[in-house]
């Protein structure tokens, strides 16, 4: 994935130019500037509108305020990278997701679901839902 980059609308409108699908990670940079991954996320048709919608919903971001109170909350940062197809990118959050789902560090609430309509099976863990 390329990245980290500020999980803001103007950077990801300027650096996430085409659409199609793809996969992202959403994160916070740690005091040495380390990108810390806490969500990894796909958009089966615009990964590109995926992070716009994860850039607004982080706008206001903490912030100035966050960085004050010292809150370590929410992303700031965010990769991605576009995929072949939607079952590209699911393979590919399943990867990231157990990658760092093991150092338990994800918001992710649940497993991956495979791209609507398709069949999919996890390449990690074999999970078919
Ligand atoms: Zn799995």
């Amino acid at each position: 994935m390329d990245g980290p980059f500020p999980l803001e609308v103007d950077e990801v409108t300027r650096i996430v130019s085409g659409s199609g699908p793809g996969n992202f990670a959403l994160g916070k940079m740690d005091k040495q500037k380390r990108f810390v991954v806490r969500f990894v996320g796909r958009d089966d048709k615009n990964v590109r509108d995926a992070l716009l919608s994860a850039a607004k919903k982080a706008d206001p971001t903490p912030g100035l305020i966050g960085r004050i109170l010292g809150k370590d909350e929410g992303a700031d940062a965010f990769k991605f990278s576009y995929a072949q197809d939607a079952q590209a990118a699911y393979g590919k959050q399943c990867r990231t997701y157990h990658q760092f789902n093991s150092k338990g560090q994800l918001e992710n609430k649940s497993h991956p679901k495979p791209p609507n309509g398709a069949p999919g099976k996890c390449p990690v863990c074999g999970e078919t839902q």
